[in-house]
Parts: structure tokens; C-alpha cells; sequence
């Protein structure tokens, strides 16, 4: 349960200065540069974090590459590599408040949400895989008698993981939790602003016995550190969470450098539709404005678009106003806040000319749309609810990643389908009906990786998170994740 008087102390806690973690230990970059991390909380630098090079990139790759290539995580026993797993799960869990209020420093979550989105979340991937990684079989193929087919899953060898700073340790173990998981040894690399909580997790997994070598964490700029990864011939696949302009770039890395395979998760515009059959609009409005105001908006799957049949469409919007104006936003190391703060200065301002855009281009602000608590000196948007949004408007067709929600009104099923698949995401999607085949129609028709009925987010370890169309082309989660992360291998014997 979390407790005010457990957090309050940690909330100043001095951080030293952090290095890259490469071969079991901190290590400064080879260029000695360093990066100021700020607090979204109220502007502030708070500490500094390597800037690394792409020397620092291969130091990590070659240890890495060391590492898998003497056996000394590949070649464990499965056992002995759930062991290793299961005691990083507890070791994050006794850790968890601490990890948590580290990670809110730096990326702005609602400690709330980041408590159990993000520690209890990270613990749950490495138990989950930990548990899996014993019970996964090659296969015997259906051959003839004089001969013997074996598929095997034999590890990719070294991945390369790149990850944003929404949710950095829940998305972080969702790529590490089933990479080490397969025997793998993995580089990775958080975004330059919220590297602090990963940074950790390096060091618990060692305090776990994660043999040295076997994950290394190289911080710094994308264009620096991440191209380097990917550009490097010695990782086998990459692992990507972030913006489609970023996974444009490294399939082309990919391309230039290994043809490393690339798995990508991007962003989302995706739909969350209430038709006015749905059973409780009370309800739907809640959870609505939860699904796009939770973390500030910076969710991957947040409802940004909000599709309304045309008859409810006045009463719903009201409705939902209330809530969004009911939302407490504020300090989000503070228990009472039910937002936090928006990641940086740079997200914030984007949000307010998405604003301005969808206004000149038609669409009425109906509530927030503007800064709030500057006098913190950090970066709080106030729920911002856009009506009358076109379907080729800029609000409708372009992530925001932020709190503001684009507001649609629909006439029939067809017209919501076709409003739901207008744009080039196909991240998720929501259906809020009555009608079980309305929603099992809406559940084929929609084109979107995942879909909530009467209910929006949530969904758990056990289902996999990928995208279709723009928004990706691979999946976290559930035991599909491990296909990522091995090669199959084909043994043909002669009998
Ligand atoms: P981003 O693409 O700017 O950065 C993501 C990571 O890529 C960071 O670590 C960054 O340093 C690195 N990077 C940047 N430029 C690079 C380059 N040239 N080469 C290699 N690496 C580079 O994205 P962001 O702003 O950190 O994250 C927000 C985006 O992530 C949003 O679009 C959001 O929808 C998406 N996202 C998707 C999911 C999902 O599961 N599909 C989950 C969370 C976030």
C-alpha cells in the first residue's frame, strides 16, 4: 500500500552522478561527457547521466557479445537462469517504492500509476518469463522414419533494446524480462531523459547473479547512442518502443548495417468509440477520460480520438468534461494527484500548437487547452477535450501524446468503422456497446492491435501489445514475446 510518509523521503533524495552500465559495472563514458536530467516536477536538474559515444556503444557490444558467446548465461541451465530471474522479480518488488519515485522524477508519471504500471509491472515481466523460460519445447517435425527433423529456439544472441521514457521500466522489462529469459545478452538504451530507473534495474540484476556482461545499459542522445546500436554488426536484433520516425530510421540502419531484424512499437491514434446502446454512460465517460488523461496522455495506447454517436454525442461530452475537470493534476510524487506532469518543456509546447492548430482548423476547445501550476516551474497541461474534429484534421490524424482528447460525433456502425480506420495507426482501439455482436463485428472490423470492450486499457501480461499498419510490427508481452528473441533452427538427421 502505498504511504505519503514513505515517498516524501525520497523525493529529494541526492542521486550522484551516473555512468553507463557496462560488464557488471558503472562506468563513465570513454569521452567523460555527461547530460543534466531535469525533473518534470518543477524544471529542475537534479543530477547527471553519462552522454555516451558510439566507442561507449561498442565496449557494450563486445561485452555483451563476450558474454554470450563464453556461455555464461546462454549455456546456463534453464533452471539456473529462472533462479537468476526469479530473484531479480523479488529484488525489484523490495525495491519497488524506490524504483518507482526514481522513475517519476525523471519521466513525471503519477506515482500512483507508476508504482504498479511500472516497479510491480517490471516485477510481474521478469517472474512471468522466469516461469515461461522452463516450459518452452522445440518441436520434432511430422517426417519420414529414416530421418529425424528437430526444430530448435536457439537464442538470437545479442539484442538491442531502445526504449522511450513513457513507462521506461515497464517497457524496458518487457523486452529485457524475455530477451534474458531465451539466454540472450542485451544492450540497452533508454531515452536520454528517464534513464535513472533502468540504470537501477542493471544493478539489481547483478545483485540477482546476472553474470557480468550480460546486460549493459549505454545512456545518451537517440542520435548517438541509438544509431550506434543499431547501426552495430555484431547485434542480431533490435528491439524498438518509440515514435515511427525513429523506427523509420532504424530499419534504415538495419538495412545499411546487418539486416538485423527489427521488432518496432510505435505510436497511436487509436479510436475509442461509444455508441448509444452502451450499457452505463456514466461509465464509458469515466473511463474514457481516464484512457486519455492517465500519465498526462503519454501512454502509447491512450484513446486520443473519441468517437460519439451522433444522438448522445452533446450529453456524453458534457459528461466527460466533468470528469476531465475533476481530474486532480499536480505533483506527482503527491499521493492526492491523479495526473502528473508532462515529460519536458519541449512535449508541453507541442501540445499547445496541436491546440492552436485543431482551433484554426475548426474544432472548439471545450475545457483545458492551456498550462497550468507554471509557477511550480514544471510541466502541467490542464485536460484539454477538442469538439467538432474532422476526421483529416491535424488532432485527428497525428499523435499528440499528450492530454488532449479529439472529440468526433458518428451516424451509424459503418460511419464509426470508417471515421476508426482513417488514420496510419493501428495501435488499439475502444467499443462501448450493449450489442454483443455489434462488438464482435467492431472487434473484426477495426483495425488496430488491441481492442477494449466496455472498458478502455488495462490489459495485461498475459495477452501480447503490438501494433498494426504504422504503429508497429512486432509484440511485447504474453509468450508470443519470446519469438522475438529466437532464431529457429532447423536439425535434419540422417537415421
Ligand atoms: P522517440 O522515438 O523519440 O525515442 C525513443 C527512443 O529512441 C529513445 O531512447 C531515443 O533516445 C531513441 N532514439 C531517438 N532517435 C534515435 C535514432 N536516430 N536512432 C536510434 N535511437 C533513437 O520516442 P519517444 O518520444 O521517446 O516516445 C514516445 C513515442 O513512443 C510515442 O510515439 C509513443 O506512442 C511511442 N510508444 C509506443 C508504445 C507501444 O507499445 N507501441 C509504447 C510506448 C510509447
Amino acid at each position: 500500500m502505498l504511504d505519503q510518509s514513505r515517498i516524501d523521503p525520497l523525493r529529494h533524495a541526492a542521486i550522484a552522478e551516473r555512468g553507463h552500465f557496462i560488464n557488471g559495472r558503472m562506468v563513465p563514458a570513454q569521452d567523460a561527457r555527461t547530460l543534466n536530467v531535469l525533473s518534470p516536477i518543477d524544471g529542475r536538474p537534479f543530477t547527471r547521466i553519462a552522454s555516451g559515444s558510439a566507442q561507449d556503444v561498442d565496449q557494450a557490444v563486445t561485452a555483451a557479445r563476450h558474454a554470450f558467446e563464453d556461455g555464461r548465461w546462454s549455456g546456463a541451465t534453464p533452471a539456473a537462469r529462472k533462479k537468476v530471474l526469479l530473484k531479480l522479480a523479488d529484488l525489484i518488488e523490495q525495491n519497488a517504492l524506490e524504483l518507482a519515485v526514481l522513475g517519476v522524477r525523471d519521466n513525471g508519471t503519477e506515482i500512483s500509476m507508476a508504482f504498479k504500471a511500472e516497479a510491480l509491472s517490471a516485477a510481474a515481466s521478469f517472474r512471468y518469463y522466469a516461469e515461461a523460460l522452463d516450459k518452452i519445447y522445440g518441436e520434432i517435425a511430422p517426417t519420414a522414419d529414416n530421418v529425424l527433423g528437430l526444430v530448435h529456439k536457439a537464442p538470437v544472441g545479442v539484442v538491442g533494446a531502445i526504449v522511450p521514457w513513457n513507462f521506461p521500466l515497464m517497457i524496458g522489462a518487457w523486452k529485457l524480462a524475455p530477451a534474458l529469459a531465451t539466454g540472450n545478452s542485451v544492450v540497452l538504451k533508454p531515452a536520454e531523459t528517464a534513464s535513472l530507473s533502468l540504470l537501477r534495474i542493471a544493478e539489481l540484476a547483478s545483485e540477482a547473479g546476472l553474470p557480468d556482461g550480460v546486460l549493459n545499459v549505454v545512456t545518451g542522445p537517440g542520435a548517438v547512442v541509438g544509431e550506434a546500436l543499431a547501426l552495430s554488426m555484431d547485434v542480431d536484433v533490435l528491439v524498438f518502443t518509440g515514435s515511427g520516425a525513429t523506427g523509420r530510421r532504424l530499419l534504415e540502419y538495419s538495412a545499411r548495417s546487418n539486416l538485423k531484424r527489427c521488432y518496432l512499437e510505435l505510436g497511436g491514434k487509436s479510436p475509442n468509440i461509444v455508441f448509444n446502446d452502451a450499457a452505463d454512460l456514466a461509465k464509458a465517460a469515466k473511463v474514457s477520460a481516464a484512457g486519455i488523461f492517465r500519465n498526462s496522455g503519454q501512454v502509447c495506447v491512450a484513446g486520443s480520438r473519441l468517437l460519439v454517436q451522433e444522438d448522445i454525442h452533446d450529453d456524453f461530452v458534457a459528461a466527460l468534461c466533468n470528469e476531465a475537470e475533476a481530474l486532480k493534476v499536480g505533483d506527482p510524487l503527491d499521493l492526492s494527484s491523479q495526473i502528473g506532469a508532462v515529460h519536458s518543456l519541449a512535449q508541453l509546447e507541442s501540445h499547445l500548437r496541436f491546440v492552436e492548430t485543431a482551433e484554426a482548423e475548426g474544432a472548439e476547445c471545450r475545457t483545458g487547452g492551456q498550462r497550468i501550476l507554471e509557477a511550480t516551474g514544471g510541466y502541467y497541461m490542464a485536460p484539454t477535450v477538442m469538439t467538432g474534429v474532422k476526421a483529416t484534421d491535424t488532432i485527428a490524424q497525428k499523435e499528440v501524446f499528450g492530454p488532449v482528447l479529439a472529440v468526433s460525433p458518428f451516424k451509424d456502425e459503418a460511419d464509426a468503422i470508417r471515421i476508426a480506420n482513417a488514420t496510419e495507426f493501428g495501435l488499439a482501439a475502444g467499443v462501448w456497446t450493449a450489442d454483443l455482436g455489434r462488438a464482435h463485428r467492431m472487434i473484426r472490423a477495426v483495425r488496430s492491435g488491441v481492442i477494449h470492450v466496455n472498458t478502455y486499457g488495462g490489459a495485461d501480461l498475459t495477452v501480447p501489445l503490438g501494433g498494426v499498419k504504422q504503429s508497429g510490427n512486432g509484440h511485447d508481452k504474453s509468450l508470443h514475446a519470446l519469438d522475438n528473441y529466437v532464431d529457429l533452427k532447423t536439425a535434419w538427421i540422417q537415421l
